[in-house]
């Protein structure tokens, strides 16, 4: 239901003031951080255009409100990216979805979550079906980065913007998903705003990681060493097979699964120990500067106080912009174990 959207409010009332006069647009593109609740409210907007008894909000209760609650539902189609992009079958899928008549909904409606992965052939068919509205039917882009979709696709939606949520509406999504104690402050904190990503880390279960990531913090002033992926990626590389992004270039030769698994698993622990290692040393920093209330690792607090007897302000400025700088490698891993460690080291002096 729309009263279980937390904050947004203006594209809210936009979305339902377009609704009710008439004026729904054939093509939305919802922009903002990935997390803010995007994905949310155009389910619930979908929801509510079709609901059969609907007052103020949607029912939540009739057939149509309880279909759609489900992932796949005749009048719905959800796209997502595959190994991290949308390709044109998918696009096709929801182009005859567009063209049936509709099983039960009023509105017939495709939600492109990670609109800005798609393809060029897939832009192309999805700019087909903008240009050709059918009357009854709705799509709902879902963006993060709205310089990934091409102009000609922007100018035949109506964009509506999305801001991160405050950290009281965030403490009230992530309590809403169960999540409680004294995780619950550092995550509210960690989210920025987002707190999809707090539910992801805590569904992906990313504490042990974080954990490693306090090891690292502890060992830099050591060695300077950054870390040994490869047993890390073994151990904590989880994701779904599905989910697997392909090697970009070289389409000619594919890698062998078993590799592209590695080092998809390899790239996923890098990325999420170079932000959990951020967090630290931006605590540090705050810690150093006399702004100890501002940190995100407030679970941590005793280990954040240890780490800034270690560290001055200065030598986590410096392993900060270092860590920037790796997080721009990640991008392209081909020098990545030679130059990361060399990054770092430098910075931590
Ligand atoms: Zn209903």
């Amino acid at each position: 239901m729309l009263s279980e959207v937390v904050g947004h409010a203006k594209a809210k009332e936009k979305l339902l003031k377009a609704f009710s006069s008439e004026r729904l647009a054939h093509g939305y593109i919802f922009y903002g951080p990935e997390g803010c609740g995007k994905v949310f409210l155009a389910r619930e907007i979908i929801k509510y255009i079709n609901c059969t008894s609907r007052g103020v909000d949607s029912c939540g209760v009739c057939p149509t409100c309880k279909g759609l609650s489900e992932k796949n539902h005749p009048d719905l189609a959800v796209i997502e990216p595959v190994r991290a992009v949308i390709k044109i079958e998918q696009v096709r899928a929801a182009k005859a979805l567009m063209g049936l008549k509709a099983a039960q909904c009023e509105y017939r409606a495709v939600l492109i979550n990670g609109a800005d992965r798609m393809n060029g052939e897939a832009s192309d068919a999805l700019l087909k079906l903008l240009e050709e509205p059918v009357a009854g039917t709705l799509i709902i882009l879902v963006a993060s980065n709205i310089h990934a979709i091409r102009e000609t696709i922007r100018s035949r939606a109506q964009r509506i913007d999305f801001n991160g949520l405050s950290r009281e509406d965030t403490v009230r999504v992530l309590k809403a998903n169960g999540i409680e104690g004294n995780r619950l402050e550092f995550l509210a904190r960690s989210a920025e705003g987002c707190p999809g990503r707090a539910v992801n880390f805590t569904q992906e279960d990313l504490f042990p990681l974080r954990e490693e990531a306090f090891r690292f913090a502890a060992a830099i002033g050591k060695t300077g060493v950054f870390f040994t992926t490869k047993e890390l990626a073994k151990k904590y590389g989880k994701f779904k097979e599905e989910e697997i992004e392909e090697e970009t270039g070289d389409a000619e030769a594919p890698a062998p699964e078993e590799k592209t698994t590695n080092s998809q698993k390899t790239l996923y622990v890098r990325n999420h120990l170079n932000d959990m290692l951020v967090s630290i040393f931006r605590d540090v920093l705050l810690v150093n500067s006399g702004r100890a209330a501002e940190i995100v690792n407030v679970d941590k607090n005793a280990v954040i106080k240890e780490l800034s007897g270690v560290y001055s302000a200065q030598a986590a400025a410096g392993i900060l912009g270092g860590l920037n700088k790796i997080k721009g490698l990640l991008k392209n891993s081909i020098n990545y174990d030679l130059s990361a460690g060399n990054i770092i080291l430098r910075g931590g002096k």
